[in-house]
């Protein structure tokens, strides 16, 4: 009697905690907006979604499309925009970064051509280990740079990361979201990419094309 309750016990556990990969894929993709077909340039990114310890996605999928709508939006003057090439998920372990050791270890997953961008749940500010970061752009290599978004970031946290991901860094402009100052004007809603941030942007994303780290996809439909 007792080997049975534990049997069943322990099928209820893990029937909870067994994630669903292929449904989250479905409501990731349905849920996300894509590149839109009067940009100049379209690039992929492949998300890589960390699981907790109940194997529930550490950010939902409504947020997830919320920041690719932002990135789009804040883009839009560089004439680009991005849709979702892949999506995969991390375990359990991924759903926490702590270190520069758990940062660069994410660089084993990415596979080239599209932006690789890793959700987790908690990000350790590595420079002041006390905190945490929203986000992050992780140079790894040559020219190799990955994308980690805590799911404690802001609605433009992918927008501004993919700014350093095209070569920016912090800035001093007060519209810019690159400016990571307090302020109150312009409010968050106004904020955008500064014209010499677009200009800035040009020649790396020119770059990053003929050197392959990112290719030009189709959007679709
Ligand atoms: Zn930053």
């Amino acid at each position: 009697m007792r080997a049975v309750i534990v049997a069943v016990a322990l099928c209820a556990s893990t029937g909870s905690a067994r994630a669903d990969d292929a449904a989250d894929i479905v409501a990731i993709t349905q849920a996300v907006p894509h590149c839109e077909a009067k940009r100049a340039h379209c690039f992929g990114l492949r998300f890589h979604v960390a699981r907790t310890e109940t194997g529930a996605m550490v950010v939902e999928p409504a947020w997830i499309a919320a920041q690719l709508a932002m990135a789009n939006r804040q883009f839009e003057p560089l004439d680009t925009s991005f849709q979702v090439a892949e999506v995969s998920f991390l375990p359990v372990d991924a759903a926490r970064i702590d270190d520069r050791a758990e940062r660069t270890s994410l660089a084993t997953r990415m596979k080239g051509t599209v932006i690789d961008v890793f959700f987790t749940g908690y990000l350790v500010d590595v420079d002041k280990p006390e905190t945490f970061a929203y986000g992050v752009t992780w140079h790894v290599g040559e020219d190799g740079r990955l994308i980690i978004i805590s799911g404690m970031g802001r609605d433009r946290t992918l927008a501004h990361e993919l700014g350093h991901f095209f070569g920016l860094p912090h800035s001093k402009y007060a519209v810019s979201i690159m400016n990571k100052a307090p302020r109150d004007d312009p409010p968050p809603e106004q904020r955008r990419f500064a014209d010499p941030e677009i200009a800035k942007m040009k020649p790396v994303l020119a770059r990053l094309v003929k050197s392959k780290v990112i290719t030009e996809l189709t959007p679709l439909p």
